[in-house]
C-alpha cells in the first residue's frame, strides 16, 4: 500500500483526494490519498515522513515555504520559487511545480498567444508569469498594491499606475470572486482591457466569477481554472509513479471524478 496526501490550511474544500483516488482505483494501484490540515508549514517534511508518504501535494498557504524544506528541487520549481508537489525518491524528498505546466495545458485550446496580462501578484501569478514567459510570451502584471517585489523581470503595474491596453490573454490569479462578487480591479479599467483582448482565464474553478461573467458578456473566449486543477493533478500523479502511466488515461479517470 502506498500513501499520498494534500497538505494545506484549509484543506477540507479540496477535491484533490477525489481526483487522485479515482486514478489510483482506475489504474489498479494499491494506494490511498488523504488530506492533512497543517498549522505550520515548517511541519510538512516531518509529517510527510511520519505518515510514510510516497508523494504529496501542497496548497495555500505553504507553496513557497515548503520549497525551502526539500532535499532536492526540480528546475522549474526552483526558478518559480514555489512547489505544489513532493515526491519521495528513495528517502530524499524532491519538490516540483505542476501548477505552471498544468496551466499551459489548460490554455492550449486558445491557440497562439503573444502577449498576456496577469491580474494579481501572488504565488500563482509567479508560476504563470514564469511559464508564459519561458514559452516566449510577453508578460505584464497588474496588482492592486506594489508590495510584491518578485516581479522584477516583468512589466509591473499597480491599479493606480496602469494605462489600459490590449492583450491576447488576460488571467485572473487574484482571490477576487472566490467567495464574494468582486472584480479583480476597477470595472471601467477591466472593461477597457477586455474590450481590446481575446481570451480570459480565471484560476478560480468553484463558481462563475464576476471576472469571467464580464469577459463572457463582452464576447471573449473564456475558461475557468477547472482544467488547470485537473492537469496539475494529472502531472503530479504521474510524478508519484515516475511517469509510468499514460497521461490521457489518468486525465480520463480524474475527469470522471469531477462529476461525482
Ligand atoms: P496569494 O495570496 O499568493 O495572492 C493573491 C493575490 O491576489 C495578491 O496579488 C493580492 O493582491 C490579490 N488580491 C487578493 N484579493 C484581492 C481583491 N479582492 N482584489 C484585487 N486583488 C486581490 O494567492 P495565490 O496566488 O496562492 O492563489 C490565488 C488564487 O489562485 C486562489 O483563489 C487559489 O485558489 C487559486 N489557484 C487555483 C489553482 C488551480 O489549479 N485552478 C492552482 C493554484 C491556485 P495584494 O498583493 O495587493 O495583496
Amino acid at each position: 500500500m502506498r500513501y499520498f496526501a494534500l497538505f494545506g490550511n484549509p484543506v477540507s474544500h479540496s477535491i484533490s483526494p477525489r481526483l487522485h483516488n479515482s486514478a489510483l482505483q482506475g489504474l489498479g494501484q494499491s494506494g490511498i490519498y488523504g488530506r492533512v490540515l497543517l498549522e505550520q508549514g515548517s511541519d510538512i517534511i516531518a509529517k510527510f515522513r511520519k505518515y510514510n508518504l510516497s508523494g504529496a501535494n501542497i496548497t495555500i498557504p505553504f507553496k513557497e515555504s515548503a520549497l525551502t524544506l526539500c532535499d532536492e528541487l526540480d528546475k522549474i520549481a526552483a526558478d518559480i520559487g514555489s512547489i505544489n508537489t513532493l515526491v519521495n525518491k528513495n528517502g530524499k524528498i524532491k519538490g516540483y511545480n505542476t501548477d505552471a505546466p498544468g496551466f499551459m495545458m489548460a490554455i492550449l485550446e486558445f491557440g497562439k498567444i503573444d502577449k498576456a496580462l496577469i491580474l494579481g501578484a501572488g504565488g500563482t501569478a509567479k508560476a504563470l508569469a514564469y511559464i508564459l514567459s519561458i514559452n516566449g510570451m510577453d508578460v505584464e502584471i497588474l496588482n492592486r498594491s506594489d508590495k510584491k517585489s518578485q516581479f522584477v523581470n516583468y512589466k509591473f503595474h499597480t491599479h493606480s499606475s496602469f494605462t489600459p491596453s490590449g492583450y491576447d490573454l488576460v488571467v485572473n490569479t487574484t482571490s477576487a470572486g472566490l467567495c464574494k462578487n468582486e472584480l479583480p480591479c476597477d470595472e471601467a479599467i477591466l472593461k477597457d482591457i477586455l474590450s481590446r483582448s481575446k481570451f480570459a482565464f480565471d484560476v478560480i474553478y468553484n463558481r462563475p466569477t464576476p471576472f469571467l461573467n464580464l469577459a463572457k458578456d463582452m464576447g471573449l473566449k473564456f475558461k475557468n481554472g477547472k482544467d488547470m486543477l485537473l492537469y496539475q493533478a494529472v502531472l503530479a500523479f504521474n510524478l508519484f509513479y515516475n511517469n509510468k502511466f499514460d497521461e490521457l488515461k489518468i486525465t480520463e479517470l480524474m475527469s470522471k471524478a469531477f462529476e461525482l
